[in-house]
């Protein structure tokens, strides 16, 4: 008599862990810092210059700021 097998495959669902937008992390204490602005920004380079928005004649720059310290750092976005 054959027994009857219930061994059912499950698909290990834990691999989801990408994230969009990485976060900038204070210089000052590691940790995750909110970005709360963006702002116009002149290029730096000419690598940059080519990257201007033309309909806000700027490089679009995001604000972050540390929660925890107060820190406060910029980046460009994209
Ligand atoms: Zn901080």
């Amino acid at each position: 008599m054959p027994g009857k097998k219930s061994q059912k495959s499950r698909a290990s669902k834990d691999g989801g862990r990408s994230q969009k937008t990485s976060k900038m992390i204070c210089t000052e204490c590691n940790q995750e810092m909110n970005q709360h602005a963006e702002k116009l920004v002149d290029p730096t380079s000419s690598e940059e210059a080519a990257r201007i928005d033309p309909v806000l004649g700027g490089i679009v720059a995001e604000v972050h700021a540390c929660p925890e310290c107060g820190h406060s750092g910029s980046r460009r976005a994209s």
